[in-house]
């Protein structure tokens, strides 16, 4: 691997020379603010938050798609650059609604926290402002574009992750907002609700239905591996008050960051009231709860007793593809050493 020898606020670093300035940077743990970089997309450019002072360049570059070069001298938090931030933050801010009060995205907001971090309080700038209708025709998110800011991560996720191309950008310049193509709606378009855009929106542009009222810093997360299905995809869930409320995408190596409609959405069933969370055993033909040492010996009196007048081969284990590879592995383990018979498949193969 070639590398290069750059220097960052005046520290010397080697780096890998296909490094963005962005990645060499984060190297060094320095932290470039970004609205619309995602490591999993190709570089945008479009927010302008990461712009950095690259010494004999005239402008300001944008260092999430500027790549290193030897000798390069960078500032990233030069007055220069700070100013260049505010003032995105500035014109941003000039047309959102100004609701972080009762915002669902409030405490997990990039806008927000950039806000805050720059000390922009209110807008320098007068005039319209975007009025659009919600879209909720989406059984799962709301899209609300008076609080988008243009930083195309969804449409992109949608289409160079997702591949599906739900969305898009329609017209342009003040007009230019994320919709489907001729405005049809989402619920009317080949969107898959997969929520992946949602995931990804750095704003509260596009939030879940499905959210109870919580605010981010109120939650635990819980990292773990979807029950769905067999791919594994890993996520976190944000628990609050041991109820879950939320789910976001973590980035495991079978999901890259990436879920589908029931890992991101699909969570209301683990508070379902009518949930079975404790063994039922028939005793004089009625289900009765029991403890599971209850159920667990019962399983094994009776697996014993066949066993012992049959033999093993009466045996046949079926199990499930929303268990993970793990508990699939055990579940053979458990016929083929522990019952004794090979006779063990999966729903998957059908
Ligand atoms: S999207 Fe962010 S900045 Fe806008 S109102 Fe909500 S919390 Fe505030
Ligand atoms: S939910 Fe998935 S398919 Fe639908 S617009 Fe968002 S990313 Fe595209
Ligand atoms: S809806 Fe969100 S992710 Fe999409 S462009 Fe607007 S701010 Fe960015």
């Amino acid at each position: 691997m070639d590398t290069v020898i750059i220097k960052i606020n005046d520290e010397r670093v080697e780096v890998p020379n296909d490094f963005t300035i962005l990645q060499a940077a984060k190297k060094m743990g320095i932290d470039i603010p970004t609205l619309c970089y995602d490591e999993r997309l190709e570089s945008h450019a479009a927010c302008r938050m990461c712009v950095v002072e690259v010494e004999g360049a005239r402008n300001l570059q944008t260092s999430c798609s500027l790549k290193v070069a030897d000798g390069m001298e960078i500032k990233t938090h030069s007055e220069r650059v700070i100013q260049a931030r505010k003032d995105i933050l500035d014109l941003l801010w000039a047309n959102h609604p100004n609701d972080c009060l009762t915002c669902e995205k409030s405490g997990e907001c990039k806008l927000q926290e950039y806000c805050y971090k720059y000390d922009v309080k209110e807008t320098t700038f007068e005039g319209k402002r975007k009025n659009y209708e919600i879209d909720d025709s989406s059984p799962f998110f709301y899209n609300n574009q008076n609080k988008c800011i243009n930083c195309g991560k969804c449409v992109r996720v949608c289409s160079e992750l997702q591949h599906t191309n739900a969305i898009g950008f329609s017209e342009r310049g003040f007009n230019t907002h994320v919709s489907t193509p001729f405005e049809i709606g989402i619920d009317n378009s080949v969107c898959v609700s997969c929520g992946n855009c949602v995931s990804v929106c750095p704003v509260g542009a596009l939030m879940p239905k499905s959210k109870e009222k919580f605010r981010l810093w109120e939650t635990k997360k819980v990292r773990t591996t979807c029950s769905y299905c067999g791919v594994g995809c890993q996520m976190d869930l944000l628990v609050k008050d041991n109820k879950v409320v939320g789910v976001q995408p973590a980035n495991g190596p079978s999901n890259n960051g990436l879920l589908c409609v029931k890992g991101k959405f699909g969570f209301n069933f683990i508070n379902h009231p009518d949930r079975l969370n404790k063994p039922l055993i028939k005793k004089d033909g009625q289900f009765v709860e029991s403890s599971w040492e209850e159920a667990y010996g019962l399983i094994v009196e009776k697996v014993n007793n066949i066993k012992s007048e049959k033999g093993s081969e009466v045996f046949a284990g079926f199990t499930s593809a929303r268990c993970t590879n793990e508990e699939n592995y055990l579940f053979q383990k458990l016929f083929r050493a522990g019952i004794g018979t090979n006779s063990v498949d999966h729903c998957a193969r059908l």
